[in-house]
């Protein structure tokens, strides 16, 4: 009996000292893991690099797109102390130029299908790739339902052989959605129903359809948004900072020389691990640490259009799987407007990519094909393109075959680690993945300290629903479509927004729902610091409406050349500088 209490009592002794024992290991190893502050969170560029010199982090990530934030946010809630560096905007490049669906990809589906039956070979990777990217998308709709929701699309279909097989195929999808991912599930709708409902959709010869899930988000919001619940817990985040180089020892990596691209400053930051995030641009920085390895990404470049509401349906988007030379078509409803997109094509890897009038001219085409109403140059109001980063053979012309799943690799004599690849919808198990290396690589194990993102809501999510929106409405006088509009984009944050600039709640646009007081917290509250920050990323009328943008131009340089201080010439060259970067010369 006695002999049992002191067994018990040992155990007991030696468990705690264990827990202690790893708690001991897990601050002393792991930086500060501060609790999060998400209804607080607030970029602020300059204290962040007021501290940048102080001392060494657990890991220095390079590139602000969905993959780079997706992993700061990983290694920072996960205790890491964690700095992130982005060249110019977070997802100014390719992670704000998406076709804005978080997908598991049904393209992929009928690969693995046809694989199937031609071949009698079951890709067991291509298999995972949905299954985990179905998952993620309702992954992403649970932790920022505010950005992020499901979305209906009709698939149109002319053929009769072709109605079992699509509907036979969405049905699939359905099935490896599981319960983790489950969305909505796909049904047949008849030409008729079509017709009668959707009128906008060409019915010559159409002989039915068939209806599936997918979620849409808000791809430049979202990133926001895990810049900001990084923040929120304890990551320092800096916009406007270049890698311009790699501090090391012997072979070996300890640090990255960072440029202050607005003051022109280089710092130097010393660091035990470095994640290459920067998408395309992955190899510039492969090589950057040793020229001798060999490239692994291919561009792919792909087109987006953005016209007035009344060419897409109004709650339910429409999927052609096959234009006239192969490729998938979109037309969504999007923010009020209709977004038209299609796959990419082979591309050289650039920055900040320029749209061919080529480029408007096809989708023109092929949409029009599809739509009842065909639709001119004059009805485009913006387009962007972007540049997807493949890993890939370089040689290869076929992009649609490339592999779409993201890829960690790590040079042994340096210890870089690169991820790249994958797409915007499994950004937080690409940056899950890629901290479980940066953790192995500072010798801990992963298992211990496991991710902690699957269930984490991004800043201002918690406890959001889309009827705040009346609140807003009541509490300051604001017509429908702002609140709502406000409501969704910053969430618990909007109260914030009104409350802190109440001299700024006009209109920017009529017909857009954006405010003048976004303008100033873009810079004060999320760290904006260029035109086309504020117009393209945080309030998104660069994206909706070229006109539009030209006209409010001036007065947004004016706002920041007040706000920051800057000369006339600084004004006149940002003007310059988003004019080109717009295309509205
Ligand atoms: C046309 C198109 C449509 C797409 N549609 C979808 C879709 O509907 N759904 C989906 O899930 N995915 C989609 N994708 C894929 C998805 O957008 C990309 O996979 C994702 O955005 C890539 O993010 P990233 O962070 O890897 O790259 P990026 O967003 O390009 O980020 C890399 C960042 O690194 C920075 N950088 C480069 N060099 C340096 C340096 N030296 N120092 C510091 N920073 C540096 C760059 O400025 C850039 O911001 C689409 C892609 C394209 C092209």
């Amino acid at each position: 009996m006695k002999s049992g209490f002191i067994w018990t009592l040992l155990k007991t002794v030696l468990g705690l000292s264990l827990v202690w024992t790893f708690s001991m290991a897990d601050t002393s190893c792991l930086g500060f893991y501060k609790p999060s502050k998400l209804n607080e969170s607030k970029i602020s560029r300059e204290i962040h690099f007021k501290n940048l010199n102080h001392s060494e982090y657990d890991v220095v990530i390079i590139g602000g797109g969905s993959a780079g934030l997706g992993s700061a946010l990983d290694a920072t809630t996960r205790g890491l102390k964690t700095l992130l560096v982005e060249a110019d905007d977070f997802a100014s490049e390719t992670s704000s130029k998406s076709t804005k669906l978080l997908h598991g990809g049904v393209r992929y589906l009928e690969q693995l299908w046809t694989k199937l039956l031609t071949q009698r070979e079951w890709d067991q990777t291509l298999y995972n790739l949905i299954r985990d990217a179905l998952k993620e998308r309702k992954t992403v709709i649970e932790n920022a339902p505010n950005l992020a929701q499901p979305l209906a699309l009709l698939t149109p279909i002319y053929s009769w052989p072709e109605v079992p097989y699509y509907w036979a195929g969405l049905k699939v999808y359905d099935l490896f959605a599981g319960k983790k991912g489950k969305l909505p599930n796909s049904h047949f709708i008849s030409a008729e129903q079509i017709k009668k409902f959707y009128p906008q959709i060409n019915a010559n010869g159409l002989k039915g359809g068939v209806v599936y899930y997918d979620g849409q988000f808000n791809d430049s919001r979202l990133a926001i948004g895990l810049a900001k619940t990084a923040v929120a817990n304890g990551a320092t985040l800096l916009n406007h900072a270049r890698v311009v180089g790699f501090e090391k020892e012997g072979e070996k990596i300890v640090g990255v020389q960072v440029k202050d691209m607005i003051s022109g400053e280089t710092y130097t930051v010393k660091s035990k691990t470095v994640l290459n995030a920067t998408g395309p641009f992955a190899d510039k920085l492969r090589q950057m640490d040793d020229p001798s390895v060999p490239a692994m990404i291919s561009g792919a470049s792909g087109t987006h259009l953005v016209l007035d509401k009344e060419f897409a349906l109004p709650e339910a988007g429409i999927l052609i799987p096959k234009t006239s030379d192969g490729r998938v078509l979109f037309v969504l409803p999007w923010e009020g407007k209709t977004l038209i997109g299609t796959t990419d094509s082979k591309s050289d890897v650039v920055e900040k990519p320029k749209t061919t009038e080529d480029d408007i001219a096809y989708l023109i085409k092929e949409v029009s094909q599809y739509l009842s109403q065909p639709i001119t140059r004059a009805d485009v109001k913006s387009y962007w393109t972007g540049i997807r980063p493949l890993v890939s053979d370089p040689s290869a012309s076929d992009t649609a075959a490339l592999a779409r799943d993201h890829v960690i690799n790590r040079n042994p004599k340096s210890g870089l680690i690169t991820l790249t690849g994958g797409k915007w919808t499994t950004y937080r198990v690409m940056g899950e993945h890629a901290i479980d290396q940066v953790m192995t690589q500072l010798g801990l194990d992963p298992k211990m300290v496991s991710s902690k993102t699957d269930h984490l809501k991004l800043a201002g999510s918690a406890n959001w629903s889309f009827d705040n929106y009346r609140n807003l409405m009541n509490q300051y006088k604001l017509p429908s479509d702002i609140a709502i509009y406000l409501n969704r984009i910053y969430a618990g944050e909007a109260k914030n927004l009104l409350d802190t600039y109440p001299q700024a709640h006009e209109r920017m646009s009529e017909g857009l729902p954006f405010i003048w007081a976004e303008v100033y917290y873009a810079v004060h509250f999320e760290s904006a610091r260029s035109i086309t920050d504020v117009l393209a990323r945080r309030v998104r009328m660069a994206t909706m409406d070229k006109l539009e943008t030209k006209r409010v131009l001036d007065k947004v340089g004016k706002i920041l050349a007040r706000e920051l201080g800057w000369s006339e010439e600084q004004l006149k060259e940002d003007l310059e500088k988003a004019r080109v970067e717009f295309q509205i010369e």
